[in-house]
């Protein structure tokens, strides 16, 4: 809706009347029979019954397409023949898959402006774009473009910049391994590492404390460790929307005798209870019980507990020497651990229980049910990675995990639980703008390029140097940049300074519409489409959260024959920017095994790729913590010392975190419901506690605006409207990307850069 539209609705009509706003009805428990209602709604709305009967029947079989959701992984052993997939899954592949199409014709009867005045939610409603759209300077419409003038354009643009440094390629999870490969591999010849991607967004500060502390950026735990678990500690996380089979597991876990703690300020509907729709008993309505212990922990209070967990474990040991931590495994296997537990003794446990909000006799609850455990997994997503002291934060996740020996054996170990459904295996690809000099070397000696060695900009340094002029070319390989990242405005004015931006993409969205001076659009087909070369289906493979390698098969007809994959993209491009490269990029597109076989050359861990590959369940990767082989400087995992770092708040202000409804995966909508909060129809929702609402004078339902004011700029998020909830005092939840515009993008987390998405400070004043 446009702030025209709304400043009209907040002046004369009640927010309810205007935008049908219902509230109430919050689900006790996640799936069930309304996920399989929702999931079969919108598949077969979107592609009918015999091509969404074909999705969904290859969703996430060995063989079949990988899931474009989110990256929990697949079971490595039998999959249920019928439904290996969520309701977020099915609604996933229903946006890719839709066949309706975005032609020529829509984009002559649509201007950008007319676009721009769309919602989010409309945009993605308009269908798949069906050919290659360019925007020259000065025109309010996007035309058809063949191929190969658009690759003439980009290299043009490319090769008139001052210097490679001058562009930035950006990618999102979705881009395959194949693909990511070949994007750096092009990039890197062209001669930059300005290669942010989503990661900077999310997971980054997971990646920098576990790669210190444990000697590897991903979590060590697989699937089958739910299972022989003793405790799942979740902290900020709501897998019922963001990773729905994750309720498997867990489901699993607890009838194998697991406690399961969730750590949250909001206390999601996934974590209450589970109706799998995979067994009758869930579809009839009888859900099973998943959370244990909740703990309603303040914004950023994560610290505060974790400190005070392992100081009242502290104090139980000492209770009952040898019972509670893991002597044996710390002597052998870490170091740090005295000064850790001196820095444990001086802390004031008064202080740890304020700053994190909890009763103390909850905490000690926690503690008394866990203090003989010795097999624990700690899940943890944005809810923790996107505040100042996260990469603190999330060592202090090591420390409690080293203190019990819970890691480096089976049921046991770290679980960051990843977003977008390959953004880890971009990561490993390369996709990284610190890139790690053996990758380099190996690109130098198998493909003889000289890459750069100077460290690119990661995602936030990138908009501040479009916004400086610095960088005039965007590069976007999947995603959505406008929208996912912090400070719209600023992202906006950064975006419209640069001479070109490309967008590969499936489906139109809000950053082909806040453009530079000229704008591409490359329709590229989805994970779901089928991809021949040379008349051989060709496949591609991704790695998931626990670090496994596997195939994705495209089943269905793509809507357009205008569509090109994304390794064929990117070595057409390779060939218009680079028309000296001495690289066979060619040869690439005749068979996808020969990407995979270079990137067997330069990454490690990929032997045999082709080969394992192939095997249903794909490979796992490497990975030394699972085996507790820590690949620091000395092989030993380390304790790290932080203290906590409380946001001061005066008064008035209020601590805003963003977060996701159940009808949208990152920054694509597909509804305007988010059924397990009991919210309807709209999304500019505030979520305020109830007495925080009547000390301001805040009716429920009242339209308020949002101000930030980090760094002197003054940002605002106009008619949100004010819903009580229950959340913590002084703690306020907003959807993403809506708020993003009052997220400041020079507020970042300490070491990783990431956005403090889930602590901004604000104000809230009566609309
Ligand atoms: S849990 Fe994630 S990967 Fe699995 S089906 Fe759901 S959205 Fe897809």
């Amino acid at each position: 809706m446009s702030d025209k539209v709304r400043d009209k609705w907040a002046e004369e009509i009640g927010p309810e009347e205007f935008t049908g706003l219902r509230t109430g009805g919050e689900s006790g428990s996640a799936a069930g029979l309304p996920a399989v209602i929702m999931s079969v709604k919108h598949v077969f709305g979107a592609m009918g019954l015999s091509r969404g009967m074909k999705a969904l029947f290859n969703l996430n079989q060995k063989g079949g397409i990988d899931c474009p959701g989110c990256a929990w992984p697949d079971p490595d052993g039998k999959r249920s023949p019928i439904a290996e997939y969520c309701e977020n899954g099915a609604k996933a592949i229903a946006e890719e898959s839709t066949t309706k199409k975005a032609g020529p014709d829509f984009f002559a009867k649509n201007s950008v402006s007319e676009l721009s005045q769309l919602s989010d939610y409309e945009l993605g409603k308009s269908g798949r774009i069906a050919q290659p759209m360019f925007l020259e300077e000065g025109e309010e419409h996007y035309k058809e473009i063949s191929w190969d003038d658009a690759f003439k354009e980009i290299g043009e643009e490319l090769n008139g910049l001052e210097s490679p440094d001058e562009a930035i390629f950006y990618t999102s999870g979705r881009t395959s391994n194949e693909a990511a490969f070949l994007y750096q591999l092009m990039v890197r010849e062209y001669g930059t590492n300005n290669m942010p991607d989503c990661s900077n967004m999310c997971h980054e500060s997971t990646g920098v404390a576990l790669s210190e502390t444990l000697g590897i950026g991903k979590g060590s735990v697989k699937l089958e460790d739910f299972y022989e678990t003793e405790v799942i500690l979740i902290m900020g996380q709501n897998p019922g929307t963001n990773h729905p089979r994750m309720l498997t597991a867990l489901q699993k876990a607890k009838r194998n005798g697991a406690i399961i703690i969730s750590v949250n300020p909001l206390f999601e509907t996934g974590l209450k209870a589970f109706k799998n729709p995979q067994e009758i008993k869930g579809l009839l309505g009888m859900s099973t019980d998943l959370t244990d212990h909740y703990l309603q922990v303040r914004i950023n209070g994560d610290m505060a507990l974790l400190q005070a967990i392992a100081k009242l474990l502290l104090e139980e040991e000492n209770a009952n020497p040898g019972k509670v931590l893991d002597h044996e495994f710390m002597a052998e296997n870490t170091e740090g651990a005295e000064a850790y537990i001196q820095h444990l003794q001086n802390l004031s446990l008064d202080t740890l229980v304020e700053n994190c909000g909890i009763p103390i006799e909850q905490i000690r609850e926690v503690v008394k049910a866990i203090r003989f455990k010795n097999k624990m997994i700690i899940c943890w997503a944005m809810g923790l990675t996107q505040h100042k002291n996260s990469v603190d934060t999330i060592k202090e996740i090591v420390n409690l995990l080293l203190l019990k020996g819970s890691i480096g054996k089976a049921g046991a170990g770290t679980c960051p639980v990843r977003g977008h459904s390959n953004v880890q295996g971009d990561r490993t690809m390369g996709i990284y703008e610190k890139p790690p000099k053996n990758l380099l070397d190996n690109l130098e000696r198998v493909f003889g390029i000289s890459p750069p060695r100077e460290y690119g900009y990661d995602t936030v340094d990138s908009i501040k140097a479009m916004h400086r002029g610095k960088a005039k070319f965007f590069m976007g390989m999947g995603g959505n940049f406008l929208s996912a990242t912090p400070d719209t405005h600023y992202t906006a004015e950064a975006l419209r300074k640069c001479n070109m931006t490309v967008h590969v993409s499936t489906k139109l969205n809000r950053s082909h519409l806040i453009h530079g001076k000229r704008a591409l659009i490359l329709p590229t087909l989805g994970r779901s489409d089928e991809d021949f070369k040379n008349g051989q289906r060709q496949f591609v493979s991704v790695e998931n959260s626990t670090g496994v390698v596997h195939s994705s098969h495209g089943k269905l007809k793509p809507v357009s024959e205008k569509l090109l994959s994304e390794p064929e993209i990117i070595c057409r491009m390779a060939r218009a920017v680079l028309p000296g490269s001495k690289i066979h990029w060619e040869k690439f597109v005749l068979n996808y095994d020969y990407i995979r076989d270079a990137i067997e050359k330069c990454v490690p861990g990929f032997d045999d790729y082709n080969r394992r590959v192939r095997r249903g369940r794909g490979f796992y990767l490497p990975n030394g913590a699972r085996q507790g082989d820590f690949e620091t400087d000395n092989g030993k995992a380390k304790f790290t010392v932080s203290d906590i770092s409380p946001i001061p708040l005066d008064e008035g202000e209020f601590l805003m975190m963003t977060i996701r409804s159940h009808d949208q995966y990152n920054t694509t909508i597909y509804g305007l419901n988010d059924r397990y909060r009991g919210i309807r129809n709209e999304r500019r929702v505030v979520l305020m506690h109830r007495e925080d609402m009547e000390e301001m004078g805040i009716e429920n339902k009242a339209v308020v605006d949002l101000y930030n004011n980090h760094g002197g700029r003054a940002r605002v998020a106009h008619n949100f409207i004010a819903l009580a909830y229950d959340i913590p005092r002084r703690m306020v939840a907003t959807y993403f990307p809506e708020a993003n515009v009052l997220v400041p993008v020079k507020s970042t987390a300490e070491y990783s850069n990431t956005p403090t998405s889930k602590s901004v400070v604000i104000s809230i004043r009566k609309n």
